[in-house]
């Protein structure tokens, strides 16, 4: 039965709220869940407390206060060892545009903030809004943080975030690169110090974050440099149904030569391209592998362009770099297939990469560690752990006066 302090870390999207309960010193996970389908037809919860798996469907209107509505009265009322428990609120939000480098307690004129950063996230961030009005609601005493995708990437310096348009777009509009799975990029970061017995501020990795959004980051001294998302996750690396780097021309040739509108367009460069556009079958990289295997020839070139263009990626960030410390794979993709690694440090021979078959064969299902020979540049496979990185956070931010307040969860 834990006593120690928890929290309660929220991760609102448009028409979903993951939740979980957390305990910022080890990352331990009692309670974790997700409400979804939320303003659709049939919404339903599902949860697990100590692994153990719970589900139901909530009222047709439900949205993201009836979740958390759940949460307290269903869930957490006859847990109070949890529910006693909890320190802060840790809401994921997905922009902060250039205001946060940080995370941050929440009060009106970060809300407002938020706000204005709606333009840049509009899924996202109103949803983010609700979560944190719903959870003011529903817990009042309790200091509520928030914790955001881009803050890891504000360190990037103006050459690398700047785009080659007029400059007025920027100055004016906020129109730059700002990157994103920020957390994750941070928190593998930091590990990676560990695991290399290096100081985090002294350390320089590349970190390939590759789930159905992919991202990589140059990391210099601990600190983003670049990153392959821009002004929305639709930049950079292939994704499961992203684009990722096209030819902006792209955008005039649909619209006049194919009569597309704006929404078909950014339906097909969001929803309908990447893994899935390409092999015309799947956007899971799983069933890809699988596909190829059997001889899939859309499987196979899928697979084949999302490894090429993630190596091209790794190959530019070397040259960014002073020196690279190592390549770092997370997220469902980089944490589980050896075969995309394979691939992609086969295409890497010339810089000096080399994998250990045995190892890359070892480091999946949570596995971490390093998965090259060494003569090779070191490379690891580190699992991610955003919500950690939010708990830590929010836990840190408390103020002195919350009640619960445990000063050792700083130590
Ligand atoms: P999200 O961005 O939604 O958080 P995840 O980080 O969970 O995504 O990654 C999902 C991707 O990871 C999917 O493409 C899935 O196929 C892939 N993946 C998960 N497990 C494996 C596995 N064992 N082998 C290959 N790919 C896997």
């Amino acid at each position: 039965m834990p006593t120690s302090s928890q929290v309660l870390v929220l991760n609102c999207g448009s028409s979903s709220l993951k939740f979980a309960v957390i305990d910022p010193r080890n990352g331990d996970l009692s309670v974790s869940g997700i409400g979804e389908a939320l303003g659709e037809e049939e919404p339903q919860i599902k949860w697990s407390i100590h692994g153990q798996k719970f589900a139901t469907s909530l009222p047709g209107d439900a949205r993201h206060t009836e979740v958390i509505r759940f949460l307290v009265e269903q869930i957490l009322n006859d847990k109070p060892e949890l529910r006693d428990h909890l320190v802060a609120i840790g809401h994921r939000v997905v922009h902060g545009g250039e205001k946060f480098s940080h995370s941050v307690l929440i009060n009106d004129a970060v809300i407002n903030a938020i706000q204005e950063c709606v333009a840049l996230a509009p899924l996202h961030n109103p949803a983010h809004l609700q979560g944190i009005q719903a959870a003011r609601e529903a817990f009042p005493e309790l200091p509520q943080v928030a914790v955001f995708d881009t803050a890891f990437h504000q360190s990037m310096p103006r050459h690398a975030f700047v785009y080659a348009l007029p400059f007025a777009l920027y100055r004016d509009h906020g129109i730059r690169r700002y990157g994103m799975h920020g957390t994750s990029h941070r928190f593998v970061t930091e590990r990676a110090a560990e695991l290399l017995n290096l100081p985090v501020n002294e350390v320089n990795i590349i970190s390939a974050h590759l789930g159905n959004g992919a991202s990589i980051t140059a990391i210099h001294n601990g600190r983003s440099i670049d990153t392959s998302m821009g002004l929305t996750p639709l930049e950079g690396l292939v994704m499961g149904t992203r684009c990722g780097d096209v030819d902006p021309g792209l955008l005039m040739h649909l619209s006049s030569r194919l009569d597309y509108c704006m929404k078909e367009i950014s339906d097909m460069l969001n929803k309908k391209s990447g893994l899935l556009g390409i092999s015309e079958l799947s956007n899971d990289c799983r069933a890809l592998e699988q596909a190829a295997s059997e001889g899939h020839d859309g499987a196979q070139l899928a697979m084949d362009i999302f490894c090429y263009r993630l190596a091209k990626y790794i190959g530019a960030y070397h040259a960014v770099l002073p020196q690279v410390d190592a390549l770092v794979f997370t997220g469902g993709i980089g944490e589980n297939s050896s075969l995309v690694r394979e691939k992609v440090l086969g295409q890497l021979r010339g810089l000096g990469y080399e994998l250990d078959l045995g190892k890359n064969a070892r480091a999946r299902f949570g596995e971490e560690g390093p998965i090259a020979s060494d003569r090779s540049c070191v490379t690891l496979v580190i699992p991610t752990n955003e919500e950690w990185v939010i708990a830590r956070d929010a836990a840190e931010l408390v103020p002195p006066d919350t009640p619960n307040h445990d000063p050792s969860v700083r130590e």
